[in-house]
């Protein structure tokens, strides 16, 4: 399959913001059958082209076809498809209780936010231009999508494909690296969805900031692990291993490091390396293996750097091949400071960190910026309250990784470092919603109004005076 990538001319950006600003002032996306329309289009798209995008996404990052259809293909048609039955009752305007007030027909009015921006990354390229997309046609809100370049093939099916199933007066599938990303953020947009790295992410929020314009920061950073010393090992691993291994650990929710109880470390190896002989019978590298490879050679030989310079025991992996393969590779005895403790790994490499309790894990954690997710692997009630108290990060999942991403009902963002902001469901609707409240005063209601007026009464004044009470204890 070509790779080649056919960028949008920079002369045309602003342009294409004028036409679908057109379009937003003209009216079109508001009604509820038209965004139902595009939600089903969108979800045709994905159903229909499952081969086409299924072969582009393999070209770019060897997914494993169940990977493929689990976590980019079928959520993507499905979520279109139910925000499309969910309009009615994500749209209805609600009337909050204005105690006193009855009459002044006190509304919030969901209306669009306008035209939107929607930058993509390259690790779930289907996912993650899509998801944003939904929750933008549910508001009525028109978008340029701006997918990763990193991902040439799956970009460039996806430019192909949008235009055949979307109204173009709205919503456009614009194709560039940073110069061009660079002019889209000179204009100014109505909301701007970025999902990312937190580098990138300071540079479209100081963009966005010029526009006040508001802003959704989907980022990374570092998921750590925390692991109860009485909580089943084998269970454990397995379960964080899945996480590290859907797309060769290339996820912003993939589990970091692991903090365990020095006492409990051999035996949590053992059960990782068990895990990882039972995942792949003939090795992760193998042919006959379900996993995926490293984006580029880039971040190949960025991962192989860490694990150069890493102080802690490689036990189990280390194995390459070519420039994009590396294989699950688990590093016990990894201390602060350590090579893969740096940054987010984004990678299939494990380290585990021994503490000397949970405590000393709780600790750790709240020495870092706040995580997308926080994981803990505990059936002790106490420990998880304790947890959920005394740490913060984007989300918190006991007992499992990566599986928070399937609770679609539930919102899904980051916190500080790991972004602002929420998608999934009525989440991503909201995002591009602005509450706009009216307020419709009868004429024939005087009373209140009417002692508000000048010259200001002093009985008024003692009235107000007497009635300011500070509340009992
Ligand atoms: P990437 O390199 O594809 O970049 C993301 C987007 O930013 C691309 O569309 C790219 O064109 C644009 N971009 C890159 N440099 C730019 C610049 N200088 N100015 C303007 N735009 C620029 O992807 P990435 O950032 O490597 O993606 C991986 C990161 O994304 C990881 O940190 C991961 O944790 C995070 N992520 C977060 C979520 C989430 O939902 N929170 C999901 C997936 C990935």
């Amino acid at each position: 399959m070509s790779t080649e990538l056919k960028y949008t001319p920079i002369d045309q950006l602003a342009k294409i913001h004028e036409t679908l600003n057109a379009t937003f002032r003209s009216g079109k996306t508001l009604p509820l059958h038209y965004r139902r329309q595009q939600l089903l289009q969108l979800s045709r798209l994905v159903a229909e082209n499952k081969d086409a995008i299924s072969t582009a996404v393999i070209a770019d990052l060897a997914k494993p076809q169940l990977e493929i259809l689990m976590t980019e293909l079928v959520p993507m048609a499905t979520r279109a498809a139910d925000a499309a039955k969910s309009l009615e009752e994500w749209t209805a305007p609600e009337k909050p209780a204005v105690a006193g007030h009855e009459s002044w027909n006190v509304t919030v009015n969901k209306v669009p936010k306008g035209v939107a921006l929607i930058i993509s990354p390259w690790n779930y390229p289907v996912h993650l231009t899509i998801s944003p997309l939904i929750g933008a046609i549910a508001a009525g809100c028109p978008a340029v999508i701006k997918p990763s370049e990193n991902t040439a093939n799956t970009s460039r099916v996806l430019a192909e494909l949008f235009p055949k199933y979307l109204d173009t007066s709205a919503y456009q599938l614009v194709n560039g690296g940073v110069p061009e990303t660079t002019e889209l953020l000179k204009l100014p947009w109505d909301h701007i969805f970025y999902t990312g790295n937190g580098t990138v992410g300071r540079i479209v929020a100081t963009a966005a900031a010029k526009h006040l314009t508001p802003i959704t920061l989907e980022l990374g950073g570092q998921c750590p692990v925390i692991v109860d010393p009485a909580y089943d090992m084998k269970i454990a691993a397995k379960r964080i291993l899945f996480g590290k291994g859907l797309n060769a650990g290339q996820i912003c929710n993939a589990p970091n490091h692991v903090l365990v109880p020095v006492e409990k470390q051999a035996e949590l190896v053992d059960a990782l390396k068990a895990t990882l002989k039972e995942f792949y019978p003939n090795g992760a590298l193998d042919k006959s293996s379900t996993y995926g490879r490293i984006i580029n050679p880039n971040h190949f030989r960025r991962i192989q750097g860490l694990l150069k310079r890493t102080q802690g025991e490689i036990v189990f992996g280390g194995a390459v091949e070519g420039e994009r393969g590396i294989e699950p590779t688990i590093v016990q005895n990894v201390k602060a400071g350590d090579s893969l403790l740096e940054d987010e790994i984004f990678g299939p490499i494990l380290p585990i960190v021994p503490v000397a309790n949970v405590d000393e894990a709780i600790e750790w954690v709240n020495r870092f910026p706040h995580a997308l997710t926080l994981y803990a692997f505990t059936e002790d009630e106490a420990l998880k309250k304790k947890i959920l108290a005394h740490t913060n990060s984007g989300g918190l999942t006991f007992n499992h990784t990566f599986m928070n991403l399937a609770a679609d009902e539930a919102p899904f963002g980051g916190h500080g470092a790991s972004g602002h902001g929420y998608q999934h469901g009525v989440y991503s609707y909201k995002t591009f919603t602005h509450l706009r409240t009216s307020l419709d005063m009868p004429s024939d209601v005087e009373a209140f109004p009417g002692f508000t007026y000048a010259p200001y009464a002093q009985g008024v004044v003692d009235y107000l005076s007497q009635a300011l009470e500070a509340p009992a204890s």
